[in-house]
């Protein structure tokens, strides 16, 4: 019983951060799906988030101390606004090549790398 309790509720995170882009953290995943579960903790949300994403289906984002989820699972890279702290998907073409640009003289293998570009977002240039 509880545990398909859990799994409806993890199904829920999960099709919320499918349809968003707005890379939210645990705290907005957790005021989302209180709507739906008002019953349901923080923890909750933070252990089915941890979850899915050592299960692969969400991506977690770490960058200066803050954590934010992704469930855009196609290889894209990020954008991070420096005045409104806004994470925003970058359509730009594959930047797998520098994982061997990285290699080169290196003795060790290259298997991945993370980016985040950053600066100021459309939005907030607008308003200054
Ligand atoms: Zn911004
Ligand atoms: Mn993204």
């Amino acid at each position: 019983m509880a545990v398909r309790k859990f799994s409806r509720q993890r199904q829920s995170i999960l099709e919320y951060l499918m349809q968003t882009t707005a890379h939210p953290t645990a705290e907005t995943v957790y005021l989302h799906v209180r709507e739906q579960y008002p019953n349901i903790s923080l923890g909750t949300v933070y252990r089915n988030l941890n979850l899915l994403a050592e299960e692969g289906k969400i991506v977690r984002l770490t960058y200066g101390g803050s954590e934010r989820f992704d469930g855009n699972l196609k290889p894209h890279n990020h954008f991070i606004c420096k005045t409104c702290g806004n994470i925003l998907d970058l359509e730009i073409s594959s930047l797998e090549h520098i994982n061997t640009l990285a290699g080169v003289g290196f003795g060790g293998r290259v298997e991945g790398h993370i980016i985040y570009f950053y600066g100021v977002c459309e939005e907030c240039l607008k308003r200054c």
